[in-house]
């Protein structure tokens, strides 16, 4: 088994700001001072970041992986027709961290076409409804005063006017606990209907159901997709061209199909035991398992307190997806529903456009309940309920297309989960200490960190937790 993915490149350099060539040059300048060594634990994209983060500043690093690819929840379906995503999706030109690590590396980016909102259709209760449709329709059973408001558009309606989050840190300060509630009462305290809040569980953004969730993180997101100056970006190749890039950069070791099942720290050092008997030490661990998944292995000394609650409680949003290929190529758009938002266990369908924007297949998107009724089912019975659901919505759109191919991110045994959330309570009890070291045992990935949405956010993440290590070994 070739296990060993990359071996000794040519590292080209960051300059970061974090003070790591100033650190390297005095590790280079000391002789007598040893090289710490780093294992990282997960080469997603926070790990790999983290990694030439790391080699910048001198460490010896060796990254350990479970699955047989680089990149986690970053995985583009290359073999597919137009290549959808199957993890993180898109990224903006605020991701300020992501487009400068990318230009260095040679990372083309574009500019993301926003579908017009009128191609959108509704199908809700059995029936499809045009947004121009929607107000007057039978099946919007919205109270008066919501009427007008299409299903896509009631959380921000009552989150934006009374959010009163400022800046994108404020949702882990005290000063904003008493929103660490359940967001369907936040919803209902604002006006919200019965029927309002039956339509916001359909897809409501990073997270499974609006009552299991926190307000705050329900507010937090709101904030995030506030900035008028955001525009919509893509990768040009594909999203997992960010991980591979990153990877081929890198000097350091990265050990695929080594699944972590313990992690050992002594006053000495950290060891890691993974299910094929082999195991690894090093003078620190850097840990970028999601938190689905670390409640899984063991870690001794055991984690204790706030912490240890929050390893084993952190939610993570479950998300399916099936994608589908059109038979011949399409000719007659207009009276195809590429982008639908439903009721039914559909919940979305968006279509996967080429680079040069042509229609290649559709993604059908379930969120949390709906994904798990999905994740029950056979690919058999998937495709027959799909298509069942298909003939009702529009019967030649059954007909023209293929069910290529299902991901279920709820039952990945590497993530068990899309991304993480907070339920009710949990924002004031844990975001301070969840991602604290321990030990000789560093904290990142996305669940750790704040300030960014998604990729952004693990790479963000990555710097935390690298300059916590720098603090240390200094
Ligand atoms: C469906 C979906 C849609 C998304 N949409 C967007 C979007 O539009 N925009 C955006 O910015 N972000 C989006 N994201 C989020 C984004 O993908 C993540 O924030 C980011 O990729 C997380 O990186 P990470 O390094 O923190 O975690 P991961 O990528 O999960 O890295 C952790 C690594 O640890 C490995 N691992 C797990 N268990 C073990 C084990 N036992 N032993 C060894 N290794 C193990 C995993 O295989 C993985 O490679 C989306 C994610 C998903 C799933």
């Amino acid at each position: 088994m070739k296990s060993r993915l990359i071996k000794r490149r040519h590292f080209l350099g960051l300059t970061l700001g974090l003070g790591l060539s100033s650190f390297s040059s005095r590790l280079k300048g000391n002789s007598s001072t040893k090289v710490p060594s780093v294992l990282i634990l997960g080469a997603g994209l926070s790990g790999l970041y983290s990694a030439l983060l790391l080699e910048r500043a001198g460490f010896l690093v060796t990254i350990l992986e479970g699955r047989d690819r680089i990149g986690g929840r970053i995985h583009t379906l290359k073999d597919l027709p137009g290549s959808p995503e199957a993890g993180a999706q898109g990224l903006s030109n605020l991701y300020s961290r992501l487009l400068s690590l990318g230009s260095r590396y040679g990372i083309q980016f574009q500019r993301r076409q926003r579908s017009a909102r009128a191609k959108i259709l509704f199908y809700i209760d059995g029936k499809v409804v045009s947004p121009a449709q929607w107000a007057s329709s039978d099946v919007n059973q919205l109270s008066q005063a919501e009427k007008h408001i299409l299903p896509p558009r009631l959380m921000t309606h009552y989150l934006r006017p009374n959010n009163p989050l400022q800046n994108r840190e404020d949702w882990i300060s005290s000063q904003y606990w008493q929103l660490d509630i359940s967001l369907a009462d936040y919803l209902k305290s604002q006006g919200a209907s019965d029927e309002a809040l039956r339509l916001m569980n359909v897809y409501p953004f990073s997270m499974n159901q609006i009552d299991s969730a926190s307000a705050l993180w329900g507010l937090r997101n709101d904030l995030l997709s506030q900035n008028p100056t955001s525009k919509p970006m893509r990768i040009i190749g594909g999203n997992s061209l960010l991980p591979e890039t990153l990877a081929a950069n890198l000097s350091s070791s990265i050990y695929l199909r080594k699944i972590i099942e313990e992690i050992r720290s002594s006053s000495e050092q950290v060891t890691v035991y993974c299910s094929d008997g082999s195991s690894y030490s090093a003078d620190y661990a850097l840990c970028t398992l999601p938190f689905s998944i670390l409640r899984q292995i063991k870690i001794d000394p055991p984690i204790k307190g706030k912490q240890k609650e929050a390893v084993n409680n952190l939610p993570y949003t479950r998300v399916t997806q099936v994608y589908l290929s059109f038979k011949s190529p399409l000719k007659t758009r207009e009276n195809i529903p590429l982008r639908l938002w439903s009721d039914s266990i559909l919940e979305q369908i968006f279509p996967v456009k080429d680079e040069q924007g042509k229609v290649k297949g559709l993604t059908i998107w379930a969120n949390g309940d709906n994904a798990d009724r999905l994740d029950c089912l056979s690919t058999r019975q998937i495709s027959q309920v799909v298509k069942s659901q298909l003939a009702k919505i529009n019967p030649d759109l059954t007909n023209m297309v293929d069910i290529k191919r299902v991901t279920t991110w709820g039952s990945d045994p590497f993530s068990l989960g899309a991304y993480s959330h907070f339920a009710p309570g949990q924002i004031s009890q844990f975001s301070n200490i969840m991602a604290r070291p321990w030990q000789r045992i560093y904290f990142a990935g996305e669940h750790t960190g704040i300030i960014a949405p998604g990729m952004e956010k693990a790479l963000e993440s990555a710097e935390r937790a690298i300059q916590e290590l720098l603090a240390i070994v200094r």
